[in-house]
């Protein structure tokens, strides 16, 4: 089955999410991805990867990736918060974080994490190819 990474970022981690999805786009083509709005447009805008994406995250978009990851849809999600900005849907991104940890999902909040993950899935997706 098709490993489905979603993908979020807040606003001044957006640069970072670009970079980093184009670092591993070859991985990231093989997977099926899902993003909230903004960030899976500037992912499919910069890389050329289908994305699906969702509302964007103060209008419900982390609530709706949080919906499929309890309904074992998510594989792993990579979430680079801003942790010195004040976000207006904190209960939302608290939400989806409790959800990896209740479904045992992995979860990067920050680059280095983010790195590990994709290294490991990178070399899973090698083995099986
Ligand atoms: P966005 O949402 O990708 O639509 O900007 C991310 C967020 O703020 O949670």
């Amino acid at each position: 089955m098709t490993t489905r990474v979603a993908l979020i970022a807040h606003d001044h981690k957006k640069d970072d999410i670009v970079q980093l999805s184009g670092e591993y786009a070859a991985t990231l083509a093989r997977c099926e991805l899902l993003a909230t709005g903004t960030t899976g447009s500037r992912i499919a805008a910069a890389h050329g990867l289908t994305v699906e994406r969702m509302l964007s995250g103060p209008h419900g978009g982390d609530l709706q990736i949080g919906a499929q990851l309890a309904e074992g849809k998510v594989d792993m999600v990579i979430f680079l918060r801003d942790p010195m900005t004040p976000q207006p849907h904190e209960p939302d991104i608290n939400a989806l974080v409790r959800a990896c940890d209740v479904h045992n999902i992995p979860c990067a909040t920050n680059i280095s994490t983010a790195r590990m993950i994709l290294d490991v899935l990178t070399l899973r997706l090698a083995q099986k190819a």
